[in-house]
Formats: structure tokens, sequence, C-alpha cells
């Protein structure tokens, strides 16, 4: 576990570390020499140019892929939360908010058809309640605005008791008042929350992150978003 001493406290310091990761898709490999921290209890911002390797990076955090190279220590006792840059499900299917996010506190092993209990909606209402869409339990997905759709989807990953959440792209496919709604909330769930975010809107982003992490092929690690902002202005390839 990685601890650092303050004022007598033991505060958890990594939430997640990459160790010299290589990742090769067959012949090609899309990240090498990736060398970063995520901060417990913060929000970083994942950015760089399209193909530079930000879902690479993501998908290796979430365990969908193994490294060819390198180490990814994850802090002891915690889990990942991850939201994809498109649905993780069919959203013109008639099911409800309330249902979609109530999967999230299915644990793998257990059958989806079971009834759920009483802890389970409690953790599905309080997710909801988190990402402001009380009143919407029992609409159907269906007939959700795409900026409220994207928030059954965190809710449904906070649902899942995930330490760390991890959000491809989030904001793709929405308009600029949702994108707003969608930034204050992120910023909203860091108290409860380690959060690692990929972005293009370096703006937005980098405004409410904590540490950022440029992404070109490997990577490059700020702990002042400010100065990535200023590298970025300065014509840093984005
Ligand atoms: P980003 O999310 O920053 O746009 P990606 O991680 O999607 O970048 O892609 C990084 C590189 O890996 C790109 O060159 C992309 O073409 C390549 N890549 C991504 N997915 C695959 C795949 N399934 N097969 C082969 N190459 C891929
Ligand atoms: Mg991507």
């Amino acid at each position: 576990m990685h601890y650092q001493i303050t004022e007598n406290k033991l505060v958890r310091k990594n939430a997640v570390r990459f160790e010299n990761i290589r990742y090769c898709y067959g012949d090609v490999c899309a990240v090498q020499n990736v060398n970063f921290f995520v901060p417990h209890g913060k929000l970083t911002a994942l950015v760089g140019p399209n193909g530079g390797g930000k879902s690479t990076i993501i998908k290796l955090m979430s365990g969908f892929f193994k490294p060819n190279e390198g180490e990814i220590i994850i802090e002891d006792d915690s889990t990942i939360g991850y939201v994809a840059q498109g649905f993780n499900f069919d959203e013109t299917f008639p099911i409800t908010v309330k249902q979609v996010v109530l999967t999230g506190t299915l644990d793998k092993s257990i059958r989806p058809f079971r009834k759920y209990t009483k802890k389970q909606k409690q953790k599905a209402d309080k997710a909801i309640e988190k990402v402001g869409l009380q009143g919407f339990e029992n609409r159907g997905v269906n007939q959700l605005s795409g900026g409220q759709l994207k928030r059954v989807i965190i809710a449904r990953a906070l649902a899942s008791d995930s330490q760390i959440l991890v959000l491809d792209e989030p904001d793709s496919n929405l308009d600029v008042e949702a994108e707003k709604e969608l930034y204050t909330l992120l910023e909203n769930l860091k108290e409860i929350k380690t959060i690692v975010v990929a972005s293009h809107h370096i703006d937005y982003i980098l405004d409410i992150a904590d540490n950022a992490i440029y992404v070109n092929r490997t990577t490059q690690n700020y702990n002042n978003p400010k100065a990535l902002r200023e590298k970025l202005k300065e014509g840093m390839v984005l």
C-alpha cells in the first residue's frame, strides 16, 4: 500500500501507478515508457492528440488489456468503475433509469434476474441522487437526453462501490450545456471518488483537474494542470 505520513495521520497517496508500461496491438506499439501516478481522491485528466493512446491507457487501467511490459499497481482493496466512450448498453431498450443503475450493484457472480436487496436499492437511489436524476427513476432510458443518459451511466458506476471512476471522453456527443453540467458533476464527485477522465476539451478539463497526464505515444505527468495548458498554448501538439 502506498502511504505517506502527514501530521501523524496515515494518508493514502496514490490510487494507481503505471510503471514503465508498454502496450502493443500486434506489431504496433500504441504506448511505451508510460510512467505516472493517479493521486488518491483527486481528479486526473488524460489529454493528448487523437490516436495518442488515451483509450489504450484507460483500458489497461480498467484491466481489459494486459501490458506487454511493465507493471500497473492499483491500491489495495480498490476496484475500477469504467465508463466507456460509447454507451455500455442498448439505450433504445425501454429499461428504466433505476433498473440500469441497479445493475451496477450486481456482483459478477450473481444472476442478473434475482431480486435486489434493500441495500442495493438504497445504493442505486443514492447514486441517482448524486448525479441529479431524482424524479427520473422510472423514466425509460430511451426517453432521456444525451446528457441525462451519460449521468445514468455514471450513476451505475457509482452504485458499484468502485473507489476509482475512470471515464473515456464522457463529453463526446453532448451539447454545451450538458457538457458544463457534466464537468460540474465530476468536480463534485471528487469528494467521494478518485477520478480519471480522458478528454479532448482541455479548457474545461484542465480547469477542474488536480493532476494532468499528457498522452502521446508516451506520457508526461503534470501535477500542475495549468503548466500543461501553458505548454499546449505554446504549441505542444494536441
Ligand atoms: P486515443 O484514445 O488517444 O485517441 P487510442 O488509445 O484509441 O488513442 O489509440 C492509440 C493508437 O492505437 C492509435 O494509433 C490507434 O490507431 C491504435 N489502436 C487503437 N485500438 C486499436 C486496435 N484495436 N487495433 C489496432 N490498433 C489500435
Ligand atoms: Mg480514445
